[in-house]
């Protein structure tokens, strides 16, 4: 059983979210940069560019190229995982690089790449939209103008109950896990990915749970950048 008188196992409510710290520029070498903390995902994003594409084969006259990699250590799960790329971070990665180049001016910076790294240090579900979280922080970090700051967040089912950012035992036990990034000032998705099955209802109030647990880490993402610069308060 992993919801009991309407509480998850971890003493949390439906919709509510894990606790999240943000950290902008944290890294000297890096043009941009952000640490992040969610429930137990610790994350370091970190952003290059623009700067020339190379090999010069692969410029694109009329926009940069984005290229975000996700990267999971080794000893970010229980099991030590086989360094390297495998099927699943290809896939993230892909998808990473997608969400955020929807939102990025590209055409202003030709025959550039803007490299984006996501380094999973420790994992606990829901590392994709952490990942996607941290790099549009690390983007702005960077100073690479942007439609807006992208932000990602899960709903999903558990024990027939519609549930916000699930827990490592809820993405396996549960009975479904939808990734979403939206631009929060638009509500434009950027990222929907669905593991599981739900009814068109569940899915729509799972996707409506998800948007108000982006638009809440907006926030955070939001107050991080300021305290970089430690000039402006969030009202
Ligand atoms: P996401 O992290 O975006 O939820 P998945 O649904 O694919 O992506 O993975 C869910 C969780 O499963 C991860 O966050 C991580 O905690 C765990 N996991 C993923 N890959 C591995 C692996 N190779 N070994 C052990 N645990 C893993």
């Amino acid at each position: 059983m992993l919801i009991k008188d309407g509480i998850r196992i971890d003493g949390r409510k439906p919709d509510e979210l894990r606790p999240i710290k943000i950290e902008a520029g944290v890294l000297y070498r890096a043009d941009g940069s952000c640490y992040l903390e969610w429930g137990g995902n610790k994350i370091m994003a970190a952003v290059y560019g623009p700067r020339e594409a190379l090999p010069r084969h692969i410029q694109d006259p009329t926009k940069a190229l984005v290229n975000a990699r996700y990267s999971m250590a080794s000893f970010s799960v229980e099991e030590r995982k086989r360094p390297g790329p495998d099927r699943r971070s290809t896939e993230i990665s892909k998808v990473t690089s997608e969400a955020l180049e929807s939102v990025i001016f590209t055409e202003l910076f030709p025959r550039t790449t803007i490299d984006i790294c996501i380094e999973v240090l420790d994992a606990e579900a829901g590392t994709r939209c952490a990942g996607i979280t941290a790099a549009a922080v690390a983007l702005a970090d960077a100073g690479i103008p942007m439609r807006d700051i992208p932000v990602a967040c899960a709903a999903g089912k558990v024990d027939g109950v519609v549930v916000l950012d699930l827990t490592s035992e809820e993405d396996k036990e549960g009975e479904a896990d939808l990734p979403v990034a939206i631009a929060p000032r638009t509500e434009e998705i950027l990222l929907l990915q669905m593991d599981g099955h739900l009814t068109y209802k569940e899915f729509e109030e799972a996707l409506e749970l998800a948007i108000k647990g982006c638009k809440q880490v907006a926030k955070l993402q939001r107050q991080a950048l300021l305290n970089k610069y430690k000039t402006f308060e969030v009202k």
